[in-house]
Parts: structure tokens; C-alpha cells; sequence
């Protein structure tokens, strides 16, 4: 099919793909790219982004004017569609293969302000980080104002929006302004210049080398691990793109894998370490190992002559003090010849060096910048050489990407930090994406999609990677199993354990509950080897180790237990759990069925405190357990923090098995009385630990509520509530929380943490306010909170990924809650098409006193929408509209509908683009208005005498 007709065929598909996101990034990507190609002029471009416009009516106006130009033009359309749009908002569109090629523009730029044009895309990458210090050029150099460099920080532009006001700005400055800009850029790359831009021409044995290097991190990249024992599932495959997020800036773009270490989000110019954090199976190692499968074929990260990958996991089994040089080589790739001269080279052309470490929560050794080692030949233990590579007191100008759980991140290596992205796992678009590749019979894929959608607690747990992959796998179980679809996180662990043992049994006889019993030799055995594991923070397991458990061939045969992958292979035949999380299943599973471990076991798990001393006799892990008194100590206390998440987890696990729903499983497999003394000994565990909680809420100041700021933990421990089901001990735990205000900020919330709060809080004595702001709750999370609504009387979402989907469910809810008053929704992802629901909401419940929906993407139709709600409710207090683009005309109708009323007496519209005309109907609110108190009108577009106007109306309320 011709291009213009795919462009006029897919028309809405494509709309929806551009703009159904609420961010305007995608549509800005592509015009950035057709300008470059010379395939729109600088007028087009200004007639499609006219600012005050809706997304959609840009995106229209670029489709129309695509289609308009012929077919040459609409594939250069298509093909930078398909660049732009992620995976899974590109699943359905068809770009065609007469799509034309993207070639650099190289034609002669005869004007900087030409090179501006055709380097666009790659400009503002550059930009990012760096905009601030070219304002400050341009003033200097006379080519700005104050005024201009104000209006390119609006802080209703995210990053890359930013950058192209700037390119945009310039551009009508002339041609000295683009030029201070290009210098800019240009100084400030020097020391990072791609390779094709750089006069290098590293020594034969060095390209030698990285040719071998390449494709040893290629072998070891194709294969997704967990994959191994089951099918052979290549990481072309199946990988799926994650959600990416910068943790310190607010950005409404999505990061591309590239952005981790792009320019986007610097926080330390000085560090070189960027650390992508994220819950355990958030596909943090299978994001690494995209990067290196990518750098290794040559289409990603190609700044970098040499990327070095490390997993922490094997770090921790290397005895032997090491130098860098060593480090590199013997555990990544062994040069056949002249190690000495690639060796310096790499010392040479630090910046053209990436060095990968997996798992940083996985290593025995807190991080610590005690020990000093700063030169590259010395010789230290493997750890000291990890820290001072991250702080960059050895190979700096090295990049270093490093991966951890977010809970182990010490606010002493964030010091050492260039910047931290956050991998939330799979967006509800990637759910879907991923199923469909892992399932390849469409019928198949449709039908788990709809039962893991019929049951919103599991698609909750979908964003999850490694829960989600789960899920997929047991399709059959999931299918087949009706009512009882898996709710919790134990669950759907459970479900994978009966998948494996019955997929393993020749027999295939036990489909009832006889399952665990017929394998329960295994469960055990892999249960104390987790158990031991977990204990002595040992992930990496050696022949001896099974030997010493007891664990044969046929148990490894069972998938949960893997080949350990390792580069250098000096360690042969080593074994690991597929996932972590799986050991502290297994590990769990061993809490709860032996009748080995001592009764304090339980009580010390969820205290989390070492469990080394009690229990069984170290049996095994010679090698991870060192020998001495002394050393034991020493060690005990450094590996407290990587423990414990993993404690954390298991502790999760035990409640979920130890479960009311799961008491029949046990039967035959040990003495009742005993898994019943077990299931008492959590629920007193978990209710000391939440009334530990209570206890520290402070006194509040007269005058103030009585709030809670929750405690990280607090937030596991109601995880490990809703892994019980058993409502009573969570309605026991809540009765005796007496507070106005919950503070759950940067908890890391999730849609998996919104359902266990929804099952907990429901059961709240009075009303809360509950704050969730900083967090991951997304729509789907959104939904998750639904069932303790009841019990909110505020409710604090800002920053936190929510749609116009998400909006129309909860207000559908909210309105049916008496107690409902106050919505705080800054910097989510709200368009005009969720302002009739809120119009909805103000008409209907006329006890609502706060809507705050700043730094999203309203315009003048959506205040439009939202004044007609405004008209009829009378209790409305604060409105809160800063960094939209409502506009004049959207001003005009809110004003006019706000003039009657008695209760608002505060409204910001701040950088809104409001002009005279808006002013204008400002000052006939101002006039009419008897309750309103403060007016915000910052980075408008008013002139002095509309503010002037304004101000002789009444001074005390403009800002
Ligand atoms: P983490 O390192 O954060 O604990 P992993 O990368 O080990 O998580 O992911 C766990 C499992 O989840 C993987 O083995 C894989 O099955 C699945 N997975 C994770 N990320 C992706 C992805 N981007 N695409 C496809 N599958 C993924």
C-alpha cells in the first residue's frame, strides 16, 4: 500500500498513538524530525504547533498537511512514526516498506541557523542538562533577555520542551544567536563526541579485542535467562519496553533506553555513575542486558568503544584481591595479546568506556566510601574496587551503569551519582505488548489478556515484569482455574510452582491438591538451600553447596534452579534460583513446612533482623561464610542492607502461604498444629509491627491534623496484610490508627501496593486523608484504590503517571462518598477530555472545596467544560490550574462562571497563557466576586497595564 494511503487509512490509529498519552513528546519527536529532513518548512511547523491548540488539533493539522504534500512525504512520515512511537504504542499501525529511508541531511549548511534546523533531533538531545548554562551564554552575549530566558523555563515545559523553545527562540534571534548555541554544544561535547565525529584510530589489537569483547557480551545477551530451562525464548524476542522514569526531575517524556545515559536529568556533572533502581523483577538486569545486546550489534550506545558488563552477584564470589586491569579482564573478556597497550588505551579514552554493574543490592558489602583505592594497577578486594569506581576515584570519566533495588539505595551513594532512573516495569500497553509475544497464537494471547483483565488485582500484579511472565507461562493453570483466579502475589508464585512440579511428573496424575505432597522431598531440599541462601546472602550456588543440601540432578531439573551464566567461566557449573525472588519463595516455602527450623525463625524474620545465628547448622556455603569470630561480625553488619529486601520479600511470602486460603495445601505435608502456630505467630508479628508504626506518630500541634508519615516498611507490612486475606487481622490492625492525614510519599506505590492499601485502609475507623503524591499509582493503581474511597476525605495524586482514564473511574466512585472533598492532581497526565468528569463531579457534590490540576495538558476547551460545573457548585475554595494552556478564552469562561460564587476564594492560573482579553473577565470576577482572596497570574502573557487595572480593583489579591 502507498504511503499516502496508509497515512489516510490509519488516520485515527495514528492519532490515538501520537496523542492519547495526554504528552505532547511524540508529536514534537516527529515534526522535529521532518524538519530536519527539509520534508516541513519553519512555516509549517508554526502552523501545526500554535500554542493554546489541543494536541489533537496540532496532530490533525499535521496529518492534513502530510497527506497534502504526496507520497514522498508521508513515508518520511511513517518512518519517523515508527522511530518516535514506543513498542507498544505502535502495535497495529503499519508503516509499509516503501517507507523512504531516514538519511542524514547532510546537504551543505551554509548558516548555523540551517544547522539548526537539520541537526534538530539530535540538538535537543544534547540540550537536555545543558539548557540553562546556553541561556547563559546567549545573555551574555546580548542575544537574550531575562524575559526570554523566563519564558524557555516555563516550568510547564518538560526537558525536551524546554530545549526546543530554546531552538525555537534562537532561531528568530538570527544567526549569531545559533551560532553562540552550536559552540555551546559543541565545547561542552568535546570530551564525549560520537566516534564518527572524532579523530581516533584506536590500535589493531585493540579493535582485535573489541571484536571479541562484542561478541562475548552478544552471546551472552541473546538469551533471556529465566527462559533457559523452559523454552528458548530470544531477548529479540520477547523484550518489551519498561517504563523508564527520571527519580529527581519531573518529566512527562518517556526516557528511551539510551536516555540512561544520555544527557536528560543530570543531577551531578561531577559523578559518572548513573543508577537504574527499580522493585525486584522490575527487569532492571534484562534492561542491561538489551543495552549490551544493542551496543554489541552496533545499534545503541555507539559513543562507547568498550562496554564492560558485571553482575554483583558473581562479584561477591570472587576471593582474590584484583586490580582494575584484572577486573576487566579476567572477568568479562581475556585480550589474546598486548593486554599492557589496551590497558592504557582504555586509561586513555576514558569516555569512550561503559562498565555495567548488575545488582548492587546483591553484593554481601554495603556500599561505603571509606577505602580509598585511586590507582588502576593496585590491587584490592573486588568490592572496595566497585565503590571507588562508582565514586569515580578510579577510572574516572568512565560512564558506569548500575542497577539495584530501590530500598537498598543509600542516600551515600546517591552523592556519587550523575543521575538516577527509576524502571517502573510494564506500562498497561506493555502488558499487553509482552503477551502477545510470548504467547504467538493470537487466540491464546487474547484469552489470557482477558482473564488477567477480568481480574484487576492480577492485572495490578502484571506490571510487575517477572509477575507478569509468570502469569503468561501458566496460562493453562490461569485459564483453566475460573473462580480462583491468583489475587496475591503468593498466588501467582504458587501457581508457578504447581505448573513446574506437574510439568515435570510422568505421571502427570496429581491434579488435585496431592501435587505438593508428591514432590515435597524437592520442595524441601531447594527450600533450605534458598532458606541458607537467604541467611548468608548467597545467590550463587556451587556443586558442593546442592551436595550439602542434599540436592540432586533431578531437582535441578526442575527449572527453579538455573546454570549460572558467567563470562569468564572459571567458576564451572554453579547454579542460581531463576529469579530472586523465586529463592525467597523457596525459602518461605521451607519457613513454613519444616519442622527443622527454630520458633524464633518467624519473629526475627519480620523483625528483620540476621538470622544467621539461629536454626539449622551451617551445613553449606564454605565459601560465602567467612571464618572467623571477628570476620563473621564485621560481615553480619555489612550485609544487613543487601538482606534486607530479600528478607523483606520472603517475610511476604509467609504470610501469603501461611493463609487461611492455603491451609488444605499443607495437609498432608506436615502436622496442622504446627502450620497453625506459624500462621499465629505473623498475625502477632504483623499487628506488633503496624502498632509500631502508630506509636511513632507524633503529638499533633494544636491546630493542626493528626498525620502519619509512613515509614517505607509500614508499606511492606501492609503488603504482607493483603498476602494473608484475612480481613479480621487487618480490620484488628487498622482499628487502633487514629490519624487525619497518611503521608505516603515516594513509597515506591505501585499498582500491586494501591490494592494492599485498599484492603487495609478499608478498614479505617474515620476518614483520611490519604497522600500518595511521587509515586508509580498509574491508572490501573487508581482503580486499586477504589474500595477505600469511602474512608478518604482527601485525596493527593500529584505526580504520579494518571490518565483520563483513570480520572473517569475514580470520579464515577468518589461521588458516591460522602466524605470526599478535596483532589490534588499536579503533574499527571490529564487532558480536556476528562473536564467533563470533573464538571460532573462539581455538579454533583456540593461538598467539594479543592480541585488542583496544575502542570498538566488543559486548554481553553477543557475549562471550558470544567466552567459549566463551575456555575452550579457553591462550595468550590481552591482551584488550582498552573502550567495549563487554558488561555484567554479559557480564562473568559471561568471567570464568568466563577463571578457568582461565594466559596472560592483562591485560584491560580499561572503560565497559562492568558492575555488581555483574559485580563479582562479577571477583572470583572475580581469586581463581582465577594469571597475570592488570592489570585495567581504569574508567567502570563499580561501586559503592565492589564496587571495595573487589575491591581486598582484589589492589590491585596493579585500575585
Ligand atoms: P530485576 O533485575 O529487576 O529483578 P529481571 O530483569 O531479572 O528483574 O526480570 C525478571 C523477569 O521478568 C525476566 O527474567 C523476564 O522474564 C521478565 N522481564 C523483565 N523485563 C522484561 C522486559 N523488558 N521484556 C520482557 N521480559 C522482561
Amino acid at each position: 500500500m502507498l504511503a499516502e494511503e496508509l497515512v489516510l487509512k490509519q488516520r485515527t490509529k495514528i492519532l490515538h498513538a501520537l496523542c492519547s498519552s495526554g504528552s505532547a513528546e511524540h508529536l514534537e519527536r516527529v515534526l522535529d524530525i521532518l524538519l530536519a529532513q527539509g520534508a516541513l518548512i519553519w512555516e509549517d511547523y508554526q502552523n501545526i504547533q500554535v500554542p493554546g491548540r489541543t494536541l489533537y488539533t496540532n496532530a490533525r493539522q499535521l496529518l492534513d498537511l502530510v497527506y497534502t504534500k504526496g507520497v514522498d512525504t508521508c513515508g518520511l512520515f511513517l518512518h519517523a512514526l515508527k522511530l518516535v512511537l514506543p513498542e507498544a504504542q505502535a502495535v497495529g499501525l503499519s508503516f509499509s516498506e516503501s517507507c523512504s529511508n531516514l538519511e542524514e541531511n547532510d546537504e551543505r549548511q551554509s548558516t548555523s541557523n540551517q544547522t539548526l534546523l537539520a541537526q534538530r533531533p539530535s540538538l535537543v538531545h544534547k540540550l537536555q542538562g545543558c539548557v540553562d548554562g546556553v541561556l547563559e551564554a546567549l545573555l551574555d552575549s546580548g542575544h537574550f533577555s531575562s524575559a526570554d530566558c523566563d519564558e524557555v523555563r516555563l516550568p510547564i515545559y518538560t526537558p525536551t520542551q524546554q530545549a526546543r523553545r530554546l531552538l525555537d527562540h534562537v532561531r528568530s534571534r538570527g544567526d549569531l544567536a545559533a551560532s553562540v548555541l552550536l559552540q555551546y554544544i559543541h565545547q561542552k561535547q568535546e570530551p564525549g563526541l560520537p566516534l564518527n565525529q572524532r579523530e581516533l584510530t584506536p590500535p589493531k589489537e585493540f579493535l582485535k579485542y573489541q571484536k571479541k569483547l562484542s561478541s562475548s557480551v552478544s552471546a551472552q545477551a541473546c538469551f533471556l535467562s529465566t527462559y533457559g530451562g523452559t523454552s528458548h525464548m530470544s531477548l529479540d524476542d520477547i523484550y518489551t519496553d519498561g517504563e523508564l522514569e527520571l527519580a529527581e526531575v519531573n518529566a512527562h517524556g518517556p526516557l528511551g533506553l539510551e536516555d540512561i545515559v544520555g544527557l536528560a536529568g543530570i543531577v551531578n556533572e561531577e559523578a559518572d555513575t548513573v543508577l537504574v533502581s527499580g522493585e525486584a523483577g522490575s527487569g532492571k538486569s534484562t534492561l542491561l542486558q538489551r543495552l549490551h545486546l544493542l551496543w554489541a550489534r552496533g545499534l545503541a550506545l555507539q559513543d562507547f568503544l568498550l562496554l564492560f558488563p558485571f553482575s554483583c552477584r558473581r562479584l561477591n564470589s570472587e576471593h582474590n584481591e584484583l586490580s582494575v586491569q584484572e577486573l576487566l579482564f579476567q572477568h568479562c573478556c581475556w585480550p589474546d595479546r598486548n593486554q599492557e597497550e589496551i590497558f592504557q588505551f582504555i586509561l586513555d579514552h576514558p569516555h569512550q568506556i561503559l562498565f555495567t554493574f548488575d545488582g548492587l543490592d546483591e553484593l554481601k558489602q554495603s556500599f561505603t566510601d571509606e577505602h580509598r583505592v585511586c590507582c588502576p594497577t593496585q590491587r584490592a578486594p573486588v568490592h572496595v574496587l566497585l565503590f571507588n569506581l562508582i565514586q569515580g576515584s578510579l577510572m574516572k570519566g568512565v560512564q558506569k551503569v548500575v542497577t539495584s533495588r530501590s530500598e537498598a539505595v543509600s542516600p551515600l551513594l546517591k552523592k556519587h551519582l550523575r543521575k538516577e532512573v527509576v524502571l517502573k516495569g510494564f506500562s498497561p500497553a506493555g502488558i499487553d505488548c509482552f503477551v502477545r509475544k510470548h504467547h504467538r497464537d493470537p487466540t491464546v494471547a487474547a484469552k489470557v489478556l482477558e482473564s488477567m483483565q477480568a481480574n484487576t488485582a492480577l492485572l495490578g500484579l502484571c506490571h510487575s515484569p517477572v509477575l507478569c511472565w509468570i502469569v503468561s507461562q501458566c496460562h493453562k493453570e490461569l485459564l483453566g482455574c475460573g473462580e480462583g483466579s491468583p489475587k496475591t502475589i503468593t498466588d501467582v508464585y504458587l501457581m508457578i510452582l504447581q505448573h513446574f512440579l506437574q510439568h515435570q511428573s510422568p505421571l502427570k496424575s496429581t491434579m488435585g491438591l496431592g501435587w505438593l505432597q508428591e514432590h515435597l522431598k524437592t520442595v524441601l531440599l531447594l527450600g533450605q538451600l534458598a532458606f541458607e541462601g537467604i541467611r548468608s546472602t548467597c545467590y550463587i550456588f556451587s556443586g558442593t553447596d546442592l551436595e550439602a543440601c542434599g540436592v540432586t540432578e533431578k531437582d535441578i531439573c526442575m527449572v527453579f534452579l538455573i546454570k549460572s551464566k558467567d563470562m569468564s567461566s572459571t567458576h564451572s557449573k554453579c547454579y542460581e534460583f531463576s529469579h530472586v525472588t523465586l529463592q525467597c519463595f523457596f525459602a518461605a516455602l521451607f519457613i513454613v513446612l519444616s519442622s527443622n527450623t527454630n520458633r524464633s525463625v518467624i519473629p526475627k524474620l519480620f523483625e528483620l533482623e540476621n538470622m544467621r545465628e539461629t536454626g539449622l547448622t551451617r551445613v553449606c556455603f564454605g565459601a560465602c561464610l567467612p571464618s572467623s569470630d571477628q570476620q563473621q561480625q564485621a560481615s553480619e553488619k555489612e550485609s544487613k542492607a543487601a538482606e534486607t529486601p530479600n528478607l523483606q520479600i520472603t517475610a511476604m511470602f509467609v504470610s501469603g502461604l501461611l493463609s487461611q486460603r492455603h491451609q488444605n495445601l499443607w495437609l498432608h505435608c506436615c502436622p496442622s498444629a504446627a502450620v497453625e502456630k506459624k500462621a499465629r505467630q505473623v498475625a502477632k508479628c504483623l499487628s506488633k509491627g503496624i502498632q509500631k508504626h502508630f506509636r511513632s506518630i507524633p503529638q499533633p500541634v494544636q491546630g493542626e491534623k493528626k498525620s502519619m508519615h509512613a515509614m517505607p516498611d509500614f508499606v511492606w507490612l501492609i503488603k504482607c496484610l493483603y498476602e494473608m486475606q484475612e480481613s479480621q487481622i487487618a480490620k484488628d490492625a487498622m482499628s487502633k490508627l487514629e490519624v487525619d492525614h497518611l503521608k505516603l510519599t515516594y513509597c515506591n506505590i505501585g499498582p500491586v501496593e494501591c490494592t494492599a492499601l485498599a484492603y487495609v485502609l478499608q478498614h479505617l475507623r474515620n476518614p483520611v486523608g490519604l497522600q500518595l503524591d511521587n509515586n508509580s499509582v498509574g491508572d490501573v493503581g487508581v482503580e486499586q484504590l477504589l474500595p477505600c474511597m469511602h474512608i478518604c476525605n482527601s485525596l493527593y495524586l500529584r505526580n504520579n503517571n494518571i490518565t483520563d482514564e483513570g480520572i473517569r473511574k475514580l470520579i464515577a466512585k468518589v461521588i458516591q462518598c460522602d466524605s470526599f472533598q478535596k483532589i490534588a492532581l499536579f503533574n499527571n497526565k490529564l487532558t480536556d477530555a476528562c473536564m467533563q468528569d470533573f464538571s460532573y463531579l462539581l455538579k454533583t457534590k456540593q461538598v467539594f472545596i479543592s480541585l488542583r490540576l496544575g502542570n498538566n495538558n488543559i486548554t481553553a476547551e477543557g475549562a471550558t467544560q470544567l466552567a459549566e460545573g463551575l456555575k452550579v457548585n457553591q462550595t468550590l475554595a481552591y482551584l488550582g490550574l498552573w502550567g495549563n494552556r487554558i488561555g484567554d478564552a479559557g480564562t473568559e469562561a471561568l471567570a464568568s462562571s466563577l463571578e457568582k460564587s461565594n466559596s472560592l476564594v483562591w485560584l491560580s492560573l499561572v503560565g497559562n497563557g492568558v492575555g488581555s482579553a483574559g485580563a479582562c473577565a479577571l477583572a470583572n470576577l475580581i469586581r463581582k466576586s465577594t469571597s475570592l482572596q488570592e489570585l495567581w497570574l504569574r508567567n502570563n502573557d499580561l501586559s503592565l497595564e492589564d496587571v495595573e487595572e487589575m491591581k486598582q480593583l484589589e492589590s491585596r489579591l493579585i500575585f
